[in-house]
């Protein structure tokens, strides 16, 4: 259990915790400002960091994966492999000319 250091003082002087919940007072350091309490600095040191590394590594992961599977669905052809597809050439005008020949596109 941590005691509040700051007990003594009106509430308003007391900066809290930055962890969301945490009541405990926050660390002031001239150096680095406000820094969580005491038992979350040594959680973020133990365990918090690394986890939240990890949460962040992982959502940039799944917006990437998103990215590329967004636009793996515009092929430049129809399934049946003749047809130019409309919505490749409407969002990659630009790479139209390395798929098709003038002619295939000229009625789209
Ligand atoms: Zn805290």
């Amino acid at each position: 259990m941590i005691k509040c250091v700051n007990m003594g003082k009106k509430k308003s002087e007391t900066k809290l915790c930055p962890w969301s919940d945490c009541t405990n007072p926050a660390i002031i350091s001239p150096r680095f400002g406000v820094l969580p309490c005491d038992k979350h600095q040594r959680e973020n040191v133990q365990v918090g960091r690394g986890y939240q590394f990890a949460t962040l590594t992982q959502s940039a992961r799944i917006n990437q994966e998103r990215d590329e599977f967004g636009a793996d669905l515009l092929q430049p052809w129809e399934p049946d492999g003749i047809t130019p597809n409309r919505e490749f050439l409407m969002h990659y005008p630009e790479r139209a000319a390395d798929y098709f020949d003038g002619d295939d596109i000229k009625d789209i």
